[in-house]
């Protein structure tokens, strides 16, 4: 690991003017950037920790919408997020305990991991990410493998998750690190259905529109048969071909719709 300084802000605003420095960098729970930092892959001059700010820590639901700071453990959504609970249940199958009482939303969606399970929940559920600038809806958000809308030092201050009818979470579990090897959130509002898909393709999370109109249309595992997603731009690597990981959305999404219903 190369030096770095800590800064401990005790405001956003404090944070936000501290991210201005040359090679600042945002620091949540640190279960991604630590590693990457010891292994000397990442060398941040200034480390801002975002996780010790009450401001940015919390859930809490009003008006049909789940509102949860940018701070909060993948462990406190999993305990507090009752009014969404495929979001709950998604929260509460992230790694193992140390990485739950650690990693923290923002962190999971601004790394904007091919194989995590937030940017699945936060794209299926049509949620918008707050930062300490704007506002930025998920279908803008995430941008390519790793990459996000996010801007040199913004924070993700909280996320606003619309609250759907039902949802579930289906994720085919990698086993050595615990991501998804393949995972699909399904969320019905009303007659509409967002299905969202992670640790599949190249391009990092996307939306399967041909299962959102069949599922809007039915929302029944059923309709889901007979569609198929093409293998071309699917990730291939040592745990799945890209034909298995077109099979296995298939196979979640059915499950999800199953479950949620
Ligand atoms: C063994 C293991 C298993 C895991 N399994 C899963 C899994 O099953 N599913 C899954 O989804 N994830 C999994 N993760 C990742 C985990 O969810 C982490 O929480 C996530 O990668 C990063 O969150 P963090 O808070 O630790 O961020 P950090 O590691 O602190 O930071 C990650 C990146 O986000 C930036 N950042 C952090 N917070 C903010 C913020 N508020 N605003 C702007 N930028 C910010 C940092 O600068 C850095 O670039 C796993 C991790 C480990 C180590």
């Amino acid at each position: 690991m190369y030096d770095f300084d800590l800064v401990l802000p005790a405001s956003v605003a404090e944070a936000a003017a501290a991210m201005k420095a040359d090679g600042a960098q945002a620091l949540g729970g640190g279960q991604t950037l630590l590693p990457t930092m010891k292994q000397r892959l990442a060398s941040p001059e200034v480390l801002v920790n975002l996780s010790g700010l009450s401001e940015l820590v919390g859930v809490s639901s009003a008006s049909g919408t789940l509102s949860v700071g940018g701070a909060t453990t993948h462990a406190q959504v999993a305990s507090e997020a009752s009014d969404f609970p495929g979001l709950a249940d998604l929260a509460n199958h992230i790694g193992d305990p140390a990485v739950r009482n650690r990693g923290t939303i923002g962190g999971s969606l601004a790394n904007n991991d091919p194989a995590a399970c937030y940017p699945a929940g936060a794209l299926g559920a049509g949620a918008t990410i707050v930062t300490d600038k704007r506002e930025i809806s998920a279908d803008d958000f995430f941008v390519d493998l790793f990459e996000t809308a996010l801007e040199e030092g913004e924070i993700v201050t909280g996320v606003n998750f619309p609250i759907p009818d039902v949802s579930n979470y289906q994720k085919f579990v990698q086993p050595a690190s615990r991501f998804a090897l393949v995972g699909v959130f399904v969320a019905r509002f009303g007659s509409t259905v967002r299905v969202a898909v992670t640790g599949a393709s190249n391009g990092g999370v996307f939306r399967w529109s041909d299962a959102e109109a069949a599922l809007s249309k039915d929302f029944s595992a059923d309709a889901v048969n007979g569609l198929a997603i093409a293998a071309d731009d699917l990730i291939a690597d040592l745990h799945g071909s890209a034909e298995y990981r077109a099979h296995l959305i298939g196979v979640l999404t059915r499950r999800a719709v199953q479950a949620a219903s």
